[in-house]
């Protein structure tokens, strides 16, 4: 029996995957190398996000991964007002609350950044709590998933993971929670379909597990 849903942020409440192409673009174009189409971004998009910036065609022998991040970060920032939540989410959310089940927020954007963003979503108040990471990176998130499942004493065999990317898939994997991807975030359905776990392409289909 599920009675806790672990749910990524950036592209699967939040719809961001225009913003975020838009701000690496920007700076692909600074560096003079070629942009990423959408179905380009979604092929090589990963984590740790160091990687897919290599794919994207930085070169960090010419500068610090930290040189493009920070000014990522700062484009995302200013573009961050201008992004919405997937339409069926608070719908979704709602409805998961009202049938009992406790909702958390597990990501690897900084975490007084994603607290600001749910707290402006006006989401805030249907999470038990709510986790980032303590940098602007994008690392990773299996330790942070490891720690709030020993913190939060939950067990894992009756948690699942909702996440847009191969990574969310491996968090559950590493800390044993169940897990369904959504296919309308930053990662193809393609790619996604190769974990061999529940892939949903609209986030309310989990109302009717
Ligand atoms: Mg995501």
């Amino acid at each position: 029996m599920i009675n806790t849903i672990i749910w990524d942020w950036n592209g699967t409440l939040l719809d961001d995957l225009e913003l975020s192409l838009s701000a690496t673009n920007s700076l692909l174009r600074d560096r003079g190398l070629p942009t990423l189409s959408v179905e380009r971004y979604k092929n090589i998009f990963k984590f740790p996000v160091i990687d897919y910036y290599t794919e994207a065609g930085f070169d960090f022998n010419a500068e610090p991964f930290e040189t493009p991040a920070k000014q990522y970060m700062d484009l995302y920032h200013a573009g961050e007002h201008e992004t919405k939540l997937f339409p069926d989410v608070v719908k979704t959310l709602s409805s998961l609350k009202e049938k009992g089940y406790r909702q958390i927020v597990l990501s690897a954007m900084e975490d007084s950044n994603l607290k600001n963003m749910i707290k402006n979503a006006g989401i805030s108040h249907y999470f038990d709590g709510i986790f980032g990471i303590k940098d602007d990176f994008a690392r990773e998130k299996i330790s942070l998933g490891k720690q709030i499942t020993k913190d939060l004493e939950l067990n894992s065999e009756e948690c699942v993971m909702i996440g847009d990317t191969l990574h969310d898939a491996e968090v559950a994997d590493a800390c044993g929670f169940n897990c369904v991807l959504y296919t309308q975030g930053h990662v193809s359905k393609k790619r996604l379909e190769t974990k061999g776990v529940r892939t949903i392409d609209r986030l309310e289909e989990l109302l009717s597990f």
